[in-house]
């Protein structure tokens, strides 16, 4: 089997999604995720101009030869540019692959370890009350793990709790930003922020008990001894994990941040390689290795990710938001469901333009996602539904701190 054509499409059902789609000699194809928010096109290009003339005439099954010579051959290496349009590459081949075998991936990668991969979603709220509704409301749709998010008072755009111009979408009770022109500016201030978060899991205890899991993601806006004050004071709420709390840059302070408490953490959304991941696992500074596939080259790195990890005793808890397209979101679970060490999968409901472009996106029953027993991923792209979304331009919001200073969003 030759690989014959590789397409990219760009398409944007209510947000940007960029598909890798290889077309092979046989007939087989494969599609994979290499959406990279708010950079699509720099994706594409890569893929059009730099990627697919390599990857004519290849034997498709070679997926681990391809793997490395996309991420050594182009001697400039990594990146999230490349590491996503690498990861769109690398899930199409396992798609084909699995097709070519009859067997879903999971299948491939092992087999079930799982019925299913227990998963979050996402609650926000303006004070602590409608937080504490959002959260019962999803309790009584099964979900057993959620992430709390607050306003802050005195500040200008939260993240998790939604700010700018919001669309309700009444398919999927989601809300999603506009595709503005230029990216929206929020202002945020650490000391509100640390004074409010630990009040919020108080409330949370109190309200609704110890049962069900809560965590927090802060986003990576905070120093180490602002993260490490965080994670202490909200020990007496058992939080199931707190995310993302220092930048990726800084993976030495991590140990700040464990040496002042318990609390479990999780780190990695913003990593490309397992050479970002390696400091946080073999020192044990984390709990939750937490990398989002289609920005660290996809199936193939995942796989050696968690391997590493199930050695230092840390569970996975894969990117998984709606800024990925149905088939990353499909890659997250058929390894979830294979792997000896996962932890939690982070789960969007996409609106119905999303399921109409890429059908087959993993089904959430009563707190877990299942994949389809397809072979490969078991999702498609339909190009020509496709082609009634157009790009649009869309930027991830800003941050500035009070004084007008650059901050993390
Ligand atoms: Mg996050």
């Amino acid at each position: 089997m030759k690989i014959k054509e590789v397409r990219v499409v760009v398409t944007c059902p209510t947000r940007n999604y960029v598909l890798v789609k290889i077309v092979t000699d046989e007939g087989l194809y494969g599609v994979g995720d290499a959406t990279l928010n708010g950079r699509e096109l720099a994706v594409a290009a890569a893929l059009k101009e730099h990627i697919a003339p390599l990857l004519l005439g290849r034997d498709p099954g070679c997926i681990e030869d391809i793997w490395q010579y996309l991420f050594r051959g182009s001697y400039w290496r990594g990146g999230p540019v490349q590491m996503t349009a690498l990861a769109g590459v690398d899930m199409a081949l396992w798609d084909i692959k699995g097709k070519a075998a009859g067997m879903p991936l999971y299948s491939l990668l092992g087999g079930k370890t799982r019925a299913g991969a227990l998963c979050y979603t996402h609650c926000g709220g303006r004070d602590f009350k409608e937080v504490e509704d959002s959260v019962r409301a999803k309790l009584a749709e099964g979900f057993k793990v959620l992430r709390a998010q607050v306003a802050i008072p005195g500040t200008k755009g939260t993240y998790g709790v939604g700010s700018g111009k919001m669309k309700k979408n009444k398919n999927a009770g989601m809300k999603f930003l506009e595709q503005d022109a230029l990216p929206q500016e929020e202002v945020w201030e650490p000391g509100p922020y640390l004074r409010t978060i630990p009040q919020l899991f108080e409330h949370l205890r109190g309200a609704l008990g110890e049962e069900l899991e809560l965590f927090h993601d802060v986003h990576e806006r905070l120093t180490p001894i602002q993260a490490a004050r965080l994670a202490k004071e909200l020990e007496p709420y058992h939080l199931f994990f707190l995310e993302d709390p220092l930048r990726p840059e800084h993976k030495e302070s991590f140990r700040v941040v464990r040496r002042a408490s318990t609390t479990p953490l999780a780190m990695g959304e913003l990593f490309h390689s397992k050479w970002d991941c390696l400091p946080l696992l073999t020192e044990q500074l984390i709990d939750f290795i937490r990398c989002d596939l289609s920005h660290i080259g996809g199936i193939t790195e995942a796989k050696k990710i968690a391997a590493i990890a199930e050695a230092f005793h840390i569970q996975t808890a894969w990117h998984g938001p709606g800024d990925i397209s149905p088939h990353a979101h499909a890659a997250n679970v058929h390894v979830d469901v294979s792997i000896p060490n996962f932890g939690v999968q982070e789960m969007v409901a996409f609106p119905e333009e999303v399921h109409e472009v890429m059908p087959g996106a993993p089904v959430y029953k009563d707190g877990y996602l299942f994949v389809s027993d397809r072979p490969g991923l078991g999702t498609d792209l339909n190009e020509k539904a496709a082609k009634k979304y157009p790009y649009k331009r869309g930027y991830l919001p800003t941050t500035r701190r009070a004084d007008g200073s650059v901050h993390d969003w």
